[in-house]
């Protein structure tokens, strides 16, 4: 699962980006072949070149929380870098920054055990993402 959002993420990243970077990133994939850890470097890299099209306040890319589903084990809390999600007083779990949340990164959502985080769909969204 962590494998396919992994490569979902990197796929998405590229999608967008001009030829000749895409062209970069696809050699600097070929090479690190299946080491996840530096095909991870490789996209975290190339996430440094990342511009928006508008201000990030303006553009409507979070994880929402199926409450019904979720357990409250916590896994997204603890593992979200950016502080998007928090822990409300009756222990439910639920989005409060979601505009923390990086653009078309979508790493919490297949740690879930129970299915409960979606997100919009990304076609939706490449258009407020350029590369430099
Ligand atoms: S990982 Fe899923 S089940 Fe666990 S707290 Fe987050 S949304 Fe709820
Ligand atoms: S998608 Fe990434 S940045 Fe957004 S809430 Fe999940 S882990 Fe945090």
């Amino acid at each position: 699962m962590l494998k396919k959002s992994a490569n979902s993420a990197a796929w998405a990243m590229m999608a967008n980006m001009p030829t000749r970077l895409k062209a970069e990133v696809a050699i600097k994939m070929l090479l690190a072949g299946s080491d996840e850890t530096k095909r991870r470097e490789i996209m975290h890299s190339v996430s440094e070149r990342r511009r928006l099209t508008v201000p990030r306040d303006e553009i409507p890319w979070h994880p929402s929380i199926d409450q019904l589903a979720c357990k409250r084990c916590k896994i997204c809390l603890n593992f979200c870098p950016k502080g998007v999600y928090s822990e409300d007083s009756d222990g439910s779990i639920v989005v409060t920054h979601p505009h923390e949340c990086v653009m078309l990164c979508t790493g919490c959502e297949g740690r879930c055990p129970e299915g409960a985080i979606s997100f919009p769909d990304r076609k939706d969204f490449y258009k407020y993402v350029y590369y430099v």
